[in-house]
């Protein structure tokens, strides 16, 4: 692995464009390395999506960004911050510098249109030059690279299975050889057997063409299975962020601690599932302090009026923890709970 393709620094997401707008991203910091699978963990509503298509400038309204820079560094080595580029550069940028994969592939096909034209669309826009034959050469190498026979191309989207739809759409975000493929829950909608041969042949892939990828999911036992890190989020901000080991094994942030004891132990023991008390905040009536402090079975009375700011912890593990419990002014008179230190 070598230098970071994608910087995400302090970005911020507002829905709502009047007074009293809704805060979703909070001061996002994020970096994804060349070659790296950086996973997005989190419950539903927590920002993951609203990250990917903030950092890709495909927002719909009303969602509106406040702040931050995205720092995409090029094949060729120059640094450009994505929230800066003109329409035409953004234009360029998108499919051949950084991809994204869509939830639900049959809303994201169009239906009326046969998967090869799909295909090649793209791919016509960005390389105008090529001929009929070419394009259709490139959509058919594209097919059989993800596991589908060439001669569906003349198929449409309701004649496929839902795992051949998905495939099409990681074929399409392929087609320009991107540097970066943002996947946002690409395998939710189909069965555990699917899921994993999808995922197996997106790595097989990522060895084979050497991209970067997030992958946002809100399954993090998956990630623990495919991703170098993992970035869990909640309320719009990343609260923790390691390699996947050390999420699965040591867990520092009472969220992440809870949303690993919620799915069955990959190895070892049985033990019994724990899910997590309550429900996510209302992000337009946060409290001051920690957002996580209604549910943490740790909450301090600094975490009622303080908000927690992402860093390492005061132990100099090699990981990003956002919790007054792993800060430096952690009070002398509190219990460092013994399930967060292992
Ligand atoms: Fe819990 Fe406090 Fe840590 Fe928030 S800062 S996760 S409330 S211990």
């Amino acid at each position: 692995m070598t230098g970071p393709v994608l910087e995400i620094r302090d970005l911020r997401v507002d829905y709502g464009f009047g007074d009293d707008p809704t805060h979703v991203l909070r001061g996002v910091d994020l970096t994804l390395h060349r070659g790296e699978v950086l996973g997005l963990a989190g419950e539903s509503g927590c920002g993951k999506s609203t990250l990917a298509y903030a950092a890709t400038r495909l927002l719909p309204p009303p969602g509106l960004i406040t702040g931050g820079e995205v720092w995409l560094t090029d094949r060729e080595g120059n640094r450009n911050d994505i929230l800066g580029l003109t329409d035409a550069q953004l234009r360029a940028a998108r499919w051949r510098d950084v991809a994204i994969v869509f939830q639900g592939a049959m809303s994201s096909l169009n239906p009326v249109f046969r998967i090869g034209r799909q295909l090649t669309d793209g791919i016509r826009a960005h390389r105008p030059g090529l001929s009929a034959r070419d394009l259709e050469a490139r959509a058919a190498e594209l097919l059989e690279m993800v596991g589908i026979s060439a001669d569906r191309l003349r198929a449409y989207p309701h004649q496929l299975s839902g795992g051949m739809r998905q495939r099409v759409m990681i074929a399409m975000a392929l087609a320009l050889e991107p540097q970066v493929l943002l996947m946002d829950e690409p395998t939710t909608a189909l069965d555990v057997v699917m899921q994993r041969q999808i995922l197996e042949q997106i790595m097989e892939l990522r060895d084979r063409l050497g991209f970067s990828v997030v992958l946002i999911t809100h399954d993090v036992s998956l990630l623990v299975e495919v991703a170098d890190r993992i970035a869990i989020m909640y309320a719009g901000e990343i609260v923790e962020e390691a390699t996947a080991a050390d999420v699965y094994r040591r867990p520092r942030h009472p969220y992440a601690h809870g949303l690993l004891g919620s799915f069955p132990p990959l190895h070892g023991p049985r033990r019994e599932l724990a899910g997590i008390p309550g429900s996510p905040p209302d992000l337009q009536r946060l409290a001051a302090g920690c957002p996580f402090a209604p549910r943490c079975p740790h909450a301090m009375d600094v975490c009622q009026q303080v908000r927690p700011v992402l860093g390492p912890p005061r132990t100099g593990e090699a990981r990003r923890v956002a919790c007054h419990l792993h800060g430096a002014d952690l009070p002398g008179d509190v219990a460092f709970p013994a399930e967060l230190a292992r």
